[in-house]
């Protein structure tokens, strides 16, 4: 849980407003409070059920809410920023918690773009990091020869030549915010990546978040 504490909202709406903002932006919102400082000065508090949070844009999307509004501090964001996608990168194929930790770092608007492009570039990097060597393959072969031992580090797969299904993907777990159009991105990346596939659509179909068995995806290629 990730707690903030916010300067100069006493004016009256002040704690709505902000409560409203973390809503909008699709934060899990934990509890909220006013509390008084030693020096009388009252501050909310702002709980949010997540593990991380980017401390230097809140403080700027906080202050674009009123010059009056500042953020004093964040307790229990497990680093200071969210992680970058080099990081990411280089963990892999150990990557599923960085990608929470970077999918959690951006608001419900913008959270599900910036994980498909952080996966695209990740996916295009490792396609041309294990991928890329002996002769370039067409759709379906790709796909089963390279793209799904490629996600198999990730989890388990089950393809057919126009569909991929990961019934337990690290991506999307119970409980925690869906992450896993960052695989959309990364077999996105990897496709394009390939010089006989790089035509190729991907698309989420299904979703465990959205309540169906497993996390689907579609594939559109022309032979
Ligand atoms: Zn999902």
């Amino acid at each position: 849980m990730v707690t903030i504490t916010i300067s100069g909202a006493e004016k009256s709406g002040g704690l709505a407003r902000i409560t409203a903002f973390f809503m909008r932006k699709g934060y899990p919102l934990k509890s909220h409070q006013v509390v008084e400082s030693p020096s009388g000065a009252k501050l909310v508090k702002i709980s949010l059920d997540i593990t991380q949070l980017d401390k230097i844009k809140l403080a700027a999307e906080i202050k674009s809410l009123s010059p009056d509004f500042m953020v004093v501090s964040v307790e229990g964001s497990q680093s200071g920023s969210a992680p970058s996608i080099k990081e990411i990168a280089a963990r892999s194929p150990d990557i599923a918690p960085l990608v929470q930790a970077y999918g959690e770092s951006f608001g419900a608007d913008t959270r599900d773009r910036e994980l498909a492009e952080a996966g695209k570039k990740i996916g295009a990097f490792q396609y041309e990091k294990e991928w890329s060597f002996g002769s370039p393959l067409k759709m379906p072969v790709a796909l089963r020869r390279t793209l799904v031992p490629a996600l198999e580090a990730l989890g388990k797969v089950d393809a057919t030549d126009t569909q991929l299904t990961l019934p337990d993907s690290p991506f999307c777990g119970t409980g925690k915010i869906p992450c896993c159009e960052f695989l959309t991105g990364f077999m996105q990346g990897f496709l394009e990546a390939g010089p006989l596939t790089h035509d190729t659509r991907v698309q989420k179909a299904e979703c465990r978040a959205k309540g169906d068995s497993s996390c689907t995806y579609r594939f559109d290629y022309e032979l």
